[in-house]
């Protein structure tokens, strides 16, 4: 037995894939740090393997931190089936319970396309995304209501939605 996710054999544990019942295996450092993922982000190189696994219930928590992640371009690597990704995403949106709003207050939602209200430096990007940039399809944040992803200048950033104006 191994880490569904890591290939560990550290202390092994059973992870429930809520909502539904299944289980993966999970070893300790998966398990320390599923909760925040971003905590210890060079620990999920491993999900570039384990995103080709053929258990739904692996594909779905895979699915989950690199959404958590901001890795839309794994994410859209993957293959899920249809019923897999309504699994995947059931748990994105129950903790979701938030609205995301913008500057005005205006809830927003998957797909939006906002502008920028002023210069935002994007850390380790090394580049500003200038005021009045458009970002169109933006993506929300799992258990974050005050943030969006969105693509600037061909990078997929966070963005602070008090900072955005939907269009
Ligand atoms: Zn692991």
């Amino acid at each position: 037995m191994s880490c569904d996710l890591c290939n560990s054999e550290e202390e092994l544990s059973e992870y429930v894939v809520a909502p539904k019942e299944d289980t993966i295996t999970i070893c300790k450092h998966c398990a320390n740090n599923i909760k925040n993922p971003k905590e210890n982000e060079n620990h999920w190189k491993c999900l570039n393997d384990s995103m080709w696994s053929d258990s739904p219930a692996v594909q779905v928590v895979v699915f989950r931190l690199l959404s958590h992640l901001g890795e839309q371009d794994k994410l859209d690597m993957m293959y899920l089936e249809d019923e897999t990704k309504v699994w995947a995403k059931e748990d994105l949106r129950t903790s979701n319970k938030e609205p995301v709003r913008d500057s005005n207050g205006t809830i927003l939602s998957e797909g939006d396309s906002v502008s920028i209200i002023k210069d935002l430096p994007v850390k380790g990007a090394g580049f500003t995304a200038k005021q009045g940039t458009t970002v169109k399809n933006i993506r929300m944040v799992p258990d974050d209501n005050t943030h969006i992803q969105g693509r600037v200048n061909g990078t997929i950033i966070f963005i602070v939605s008090a900072f955005l104006k939907k269009l």
